[in-house]
């Protein structure tokens, strides 16, 4: 992790900035900061310049009319015109400055100031300005504006450079003022901030309500006091929460209905061979002088029910580690066709007690990943159903098939058949279309519920279609490499 990535998590250990309210309101405080910012430099600085702006063209006009009378006055050879010195006195009082009048032998013959007077002045700017050129500099050491303006006249309808005008001028007025207006910003910010930091506080305090108001809805539901639902209306985001979390609390208790369902299923199948071995082993214990003959049928008839609640205690076993442990396949490459003779054969001596033709028909050679076992003990829950729930003279027949990604098989039967509304249920654990009959021939309900499990734990889907009284087709269909 690099040093940014460090500090990040650092601070997020920090429970108070990991904190939604907490950063709504630093984002407002900053927000208002940032403004606060802008408004003291950004309105400040382009306030002086404007200022500085009007100032300079009010004196460059004044300076115009001055060059005008200049010439008028004929001042750049005799300096004695009243009214051009009076103009001049005007104009550096009133702009608290100094005006030097240079003439074209780069003499002062002018100084507001009286130092100058009678001096030579060869600047840059001054001979700039006699190419004609007006040049204007704002002096920030000093707060002074500096300009140097030409003085022209027509002669021989020429426009000649005759003289330059110097002037500079104190900007202090604008700099006060610019001062003053900064302390005033400066409370307005404070101010601003004060009020800013309330909003910051109170605001995210009031956003934030609606989503305590669900923290503590969950709460209530997790200790069972209210219904198990949430109502949150205020924000569409919470309305989305709530929506999910009361979807989530219908699935919990539709999983927890099946659980106890289940659990019910359970205890009643295990006590029916129980209760049955106890009403068979009551009647002898209280008959006297039992003939041996009915001794032998009842302890016969109490070991098939203890056989039968064997069976049902291996399927649930089965069952219940299909469910733990989805993940431990013991996936190998399984030669399918060999798979499916093997079981043919042990079902053989089955079918033919039952007279039920068992036939298999390949298309091709199949070899998948599969858990052989499993996936065994899933064909032959198939098979042996087509067997159980046939006519006399039946026949089961498998197809096997496949292409470049699945395996099929199907197991056809031309037995009792399943009703339409049977059909959706007879995956479910303890499920029988009917309850005796399949009790009669050793059925538990749990064996399409084993046979299904161990299909989706390979990637594969299982469907049945079947018309009563003529036969039942389970389509089961795999994937020939194991998905992880
Ligand atoms: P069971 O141990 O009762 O056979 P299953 O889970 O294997 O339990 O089957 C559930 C129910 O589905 C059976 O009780 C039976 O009613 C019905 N069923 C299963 N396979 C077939 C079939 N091939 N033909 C007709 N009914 C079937």
């Amino acid at each position: 992790m690099n040093l940014f990535g460090r500090i990040k998590s650092e601070l997020n250990k920090i429970t108070m900035l990991r904190s939604l309210r907490f950063r709504l309101g630093l984002i407002l405080m900053l927000v208002g900061l940032f403004c606060c910012l802008i408004m003291r430099f950004g309105i400040m600085q382009s306030y002086f310049n404007r200022a500085l702006e009007v100032r300079t063209l009010d004196v460059q006009n004044q300076i115009k009319i001055l060059a005008d009378h200049l010439i008028t006055y004929d001042y750049l050879q005799d300096q004695r015109s009243e009214v051009v010195n009076a103009e001049l006195n005007m104009l550096s009082n009133l702009y608290d400055g100094r005006v030097l009048i240079i003439n074209n032998s780069f003499n002062v013959i002018k100084d507001t100031y009286n130092v100058s007077q009678g001096k030579t002045i060869i600047s840059e700017e001054v001979i700039r300005c006699f190419k004609g050129e007006s040049i204007t500099n704002y002096d920030d050491n000093n707060n002074y504006i500096e300009m140097t303006v030409p003085i022209t006249m027509t002669v021989d309808e020429e426009q000649r450079v005759v003289g330059v005008i110097l002037t500079s001028v104190s900007a202090d007025s604008i700099v006060n003022n610019q001062e003053i207006l900064d302390r005033q910003a400066v409370l307005i910010a404070i101010v601003i901030l004060i009020i800013v930091f309330g909003i910051a506080v109170a605001v995210p305090r009031e956003i934030m309500k609606p989503f305590d108001k669900v923290t503590s809805a969950i709460n209530e539901v997790k200790a069972g006091f209210t219904s198990d639902k949430i109502v949150a209306e205020d924000y569409t985001e919470l309305e989305h929460i709530a929506d999910a979390f009361n979807q989530l609390m219908a699935r919990m208790k539709v999983l927890d209905d099946s659980r106890q369902e289940f659990v019910s299923n359970v205890s009643h199948e295990l006590k029916t061979p129980l209760t049955s071995v106890k009403v068979l082993a009551d009647s002898l214990n209280t008959q006297e002088d039992v003939p041996v003959e009915l001794y032998k049928e009842f302890m016969s008839d109490i070991v098939n029910e203890i056989d039968r609640e064997n069976k049902i205690i291996n399927d649930l076993l089965s069952l219940v580690k299909l469910d733990k442990t989805a993940s431990e396949l013991n996936i190998e490459s399984v030669d399918i066709n060999k798979l499916m003779e093997s079981i043919f054969k042990r079902l053989m001596p089955l079918a033919k007690e039952q007279g039920i033709d068992l036939i298999f028909e390949s298309q091709r050679q199949v070899v998948a990943e599969v858990d052989e076992v499993k996936l065994s003990l899933a064909i032959t829950n198939l098979i042996e159903n087509g067997i159980k729930y046939n006519r006399e003279e039946g026949w089961v027949k498998v197809t096997l098939d496949a292409d470049h990604q699945f395996f099929t098989f199907e197991v056809a039967d031309s037995g009792l058949g399943i009703d339409e509304e049977s059909q959706k249920h007879i995956f479910e654990r303890f499920y029988r279309v009917d309850k005796s009959h399949s009790r009669e021939i050793g059925g538990t309900g749990l064996g399409l519920a084993i046979t299904r499990s161990t299909i989706l734990m390979h990637r594969g889907s299982i469907k049945v279609s079947s018309v009563p009284e003529e036969g039942t087709v389970f389509t089961v269909k795999v994937p020939l490499s194991y998905i992880q």
